[in-house]
């Protein structure tokens, strides 16, 4: 089977999309990049996640060729592949329909600096316009709106976050959906202050040395 290993961690992190309230049902999907085979791997559309298993997980290339897989590939296959494209940093890709984030894209409303695990994204999380689920034209404006950011939130849709490897773009969707919570809960208590460019700035800088000891 290739791409194996992606294969079984898209069906893990699958579960734990769900687990975690970041998605419900089958709405969501999940990649991971292979950049040395030009190679990636996408859940399946429109299966339960506790029901997918490895050989379900369709393997890709880059041009969105069918290599392996004995289901069809998400829906939004052609989004996961613009943002691939776009972003040569990215090694994995979350898209999910997690509440809170979901609640703000509906609104239209981008999550400004309000805590500073915004950081996870950038200075703020924009809003990608809406267009109809599984279209190029979704791709097209969503990855144009996510620019250089770690996630954008998808107008009357959800959240799409990407990373280096899926551990990463799980913690990113897993943190603007706290921030999109916080800020809601915020909102609808009064005004909400705001984080100063500076204070977000050394936020920023002292993410590049957050986390545990990286292996030389
Ligand atoms: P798939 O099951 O085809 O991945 O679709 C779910 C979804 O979230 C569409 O936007
Ligand atoms: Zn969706």
């Amino acid at each position: 089977m290739i791409l194996e290993e992606a294969r079984k961690a898209v069906v893990a992190y699958g579960k734990k999309l769900v687990r975690s309230g970041l998605t419900r049902g089958t709405g969501g999907n999940l990649s991971v990049y292979d950049r040395k085979r030009d190679l990636w791997a996408v859940s399946p559309s429109g299966i339960d996640y506790f029901a997918v298993e490895a050989e379900d997980v369709a393997v890709l290339d880059g041009q969105g060729r069918l290599v392996q897989g004995r289901q069809r590939p998400s829906s939004e296959w052609e989004l996961h592949l613009e943002v691939y494209r776009r972003r040569p940093d990215a090694g994995a890709v979350v898209h999910t329909h997690s509440p809170f984030a979901t609640v703000l894209a509906c609104l239209g409303w981008e999550i400004p600096p309000v805590h500073y695990l915004v950081g996870f994204a950038g200075r703020k999380v924009k809003v990608a316009p809406y267009a109809t689920f599984g279209t190029p034209e979704l791709a097209r404006l969503t990855a144009e709106a996510l620019g250089d950011d770690g996630a954008v939130l998808m107008a009357h849709h959800g959240l799409i976050a990407l990373g280096a490897d899926l551990d990463r773009a799980f913690a990113v969707a897993e943190e603007i959906e706290f921030v999109a919570e916080i800020y809601w809960r915020a909102k609808a208590v009064g005004t909400v202050p705001l984080l100063s460019e500076e204070a977000l700035a050394d936020a920023l800088a002292r993410f590049a040395d957050y986390g545990p000891r990286r292996k030389a």
